[in-house]
């Protein structure tokens, strides 16, 4: 198991590929072929969302801790501070620490609307970053959004809230976005706050235009004009959408590395063959 701090500072691009706990009994198979299948290309680290009120909570610290005792991959826990008291949070940090994990991802969390759950002791992901650093020695990530947060009331407020987040934290990762403007004017804005981490973009190829587009409205990424107008003759050959969307992503990935991004950091929704495309296409392996 490694510090994601150590890996940054030892200089390099940083590739990491993001999963989500399963419901399921073969959706959990899929992930640990996905696994099996993305191993290989020996990412910096993996990450294992956390679902903020829901029922795949302790789903995330069973394989987080596998990731880490049975691969030869560093697995870094999300975990969001929606609807949690004070001491269930130390709880699960301490139960990480316990566990040996060193990596933490500390967020907002969005809880399922339709779910009525208490309000949770802290407000904002920068009061949790405090609370897992008085915890323990972990390196602490966190989320920054390009375009910006869709409940900020202005792009400044939401930039000024990020930096003074990531001045506490260790690294950020990025909301996913297909403009590479959105992520360079992110990083002038944070160093403009005089905030220089590291700030790894998230990266989300178009697999399909409905999937894609139910995903950029909840997250409050942009889905351009331009990328539905190239993809619109196409609407029904999802062969051709994939080929686009993976081709699209190859180009992104390219300007952001070639901009001085420190690295990569997928969103792979459990399934290995886009990230491994794009992650040959870019001469990674
Ligand atoms: C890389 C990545 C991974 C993610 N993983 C998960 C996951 O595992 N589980 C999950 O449920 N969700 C996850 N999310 C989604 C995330 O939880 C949501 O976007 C959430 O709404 C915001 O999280 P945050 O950590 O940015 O929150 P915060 O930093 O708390 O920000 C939320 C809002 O509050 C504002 N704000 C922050 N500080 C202040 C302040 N002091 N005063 C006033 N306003 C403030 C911000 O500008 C923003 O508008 C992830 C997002 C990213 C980018």
């Amino acid at each position: 198991m490694v510090k994601i701090t150590d890996t940054l500072a030892a200089g390099g691009h940083v590739i990491s590929f993001e999963f989500f706990p399963p419901r399921t009994d073969q959706a959990m198979a899929t992930l640990q072929q996905t696994l099996v299948d993305l191993e290989p290309l020996r990412p910096s680290f993996v990450s294992v969302t956390y679902g903020a009120g829901g029922t795949t909570r302790e789903r995330t610290h069973e394989i987080v801790v596998r990731i880490n005792r049975e691969t030869r991959m560093t697995a870094m826990a999300h975990l969001t501070c929606a609807a949690h008291t004070v001491a269930e949070l130390e709880e699960i940090v301490a139960h990480y620490r316990d566990a040996g994990v060193e990596n933490i991802l500390a967020l907002g969390g969005d809880p399922p609307r339709d779910l009525e759950l208490p309000e949770g002791e802290l407000r904002y992901a920068v009061e949790l970053v405090r609370l897992v650093r008085r915890s323990g020695d972990f390196a602490v990530g966190v989320a920054v959004h390009p375009e910006p947060h869709p409940r900020s009331p202005t792009i400044e407020d939401d930039r000024r809230h990020s930096a003074e987040k990531l001045a506490e934290a260790d690294f950020a990762i990025t909301q996913f976005f297909f403009d590479a403007d959105h992520y360079f004017g992110l990083v002038q804005a944070l160093r403009g706050h005089d905030v220089t981490k590291p700030v790894i973009p998230g990266i989300m190829p178009v697999l399909s235009i409905a999937g894609t587009k139910r995903m950029a409205e909840m997250q409050g990424s942009e889905f351009p004009d331009w990328y539905m107008e190239k993809l619109r003759p196409y609407e029904d050959d999802p062969e051709a959408v994939r080929r686009i969307g993976i081709e699209q992503a190859t180009s992104l990935c390219r300007e952001l590395l070639d901009g001085g991004a420190p690295g990569l950091h997928f969103y792979t929704l459990n399934r290995s063959t886009a990230t491994r495309e794009i992650h040959a296409n870019l001469g990674l392996s």
